[in-house]
C-alpha cells in the first residue's frame, strides 16, 4: 500500500496556516516522508483537479463561488476533510463583511475608497461571484477534523496530521488549541 494521499487548498485566507505547516521545519520532512503530497499550494498548483486522497486540508472561510465549489469537490474526493485554521473553522476574520450587504462591500472597495479614481466594479466572467456572506467549511460541507488557530500552531498541525497518519481522529489537546 502506497503513502496516504494528502491534497490542501488555500481559499479565503491569508496562507498563514499553510506557513505554519512550512514552519515545522525539520519535522516537517518527518511528516513528508510519510505521505504523498498531491495537490496543494506549496507546490503551485494553478487548478483543482484533485485526485482522489486520504485526507483534504483546506485553510480560509468560504466567501465567493469558487471556494464554494473547491470546497465541495475536494470533500467529494476525500477520506478525511480538516479544516486548518479559524477562517475555515469558524469563518475569521472574513466575516466582518457579513453584516454589511455585499454590493456595499463591492462599491466601497472599488469605488469609494479614498485613494481611487473612476473606479468601476470588476466585471469578467472568470470573476467568482462574491457570496452573500462568509461561511465557515462546515456550513457548505462536512468537516472531520477541526484544527483551530489564527494560524494553528505548527505543533497543532503536527499532532493532527500525525494522530490521522495513526488511523485516529485527532482530539487536539487543550495547550495546542492556543497560540503562545
Ligand atoms: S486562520 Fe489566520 S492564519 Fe489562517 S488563513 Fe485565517 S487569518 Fe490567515
Amino acid at each position: 500500500m502506497g503513502k496516504p494521499k494528502v491534497a490542501t487548498v488555500w481559499l479565503e485566507g491569508c496562507s498563514g496556516c499553510h506557513m505554519s505547516f512550512l514552519d515545522l521545519d525539520e519535522k516537517l520532512l518527518d511528516i513528508l516522508s510519510k505521505i504523498d503530497l498531491t495537490v496543494t499550494p506549496i507546490t503551485d498548483f494553478k487548478d483543482y483537479e484533485f485526485p482522489e486522497v486520504d485526507v483534504g486540508i483546506i485553510e480560509g472561510g468560504i466567501g465567493n463561488q469558487e471556494a464554494l465549489e473547491i470546497a465541495r469537490h475536494l470533500r467529494e474526493r476525500s477520506g478525511i476533510l480538516v479544516a486548518w485554521g479559524d477562517c475555515a473553522v469558524f469563518g475569521g476574520i472574513n466575516t466582518l463583511r457579513n453584516w454589511i450587504p455585499r454590493e456595499e462591500v463591492l462599491r466601497r472597495a472599488y469605488i469609494e475608497t479614498e485613494s481611487t479614481v473612476s473606479g468601476v466594479l470588476p466585471v469578467h466572467p472568470e470573476l467568482p461571484a462574491l457570496l452573500d456572506k462568509v461561511r465557515p467549511v462546515n456550513e457548505v460541507v462536512s468537516v472531520d477534523v477541526f484544527v483551530p488557530g489564527c494560524p494553528p500552531s505548527p505543533e497543532a498541525i503536527a499532532y493532527s496530521l500525525t494522530e490521522i497518519l495513526q488511523g485516529r481522529l485527532p482530539v487536539l489537546p487543550t495547550e495546542l488549541i492556543h497560540f503562545d
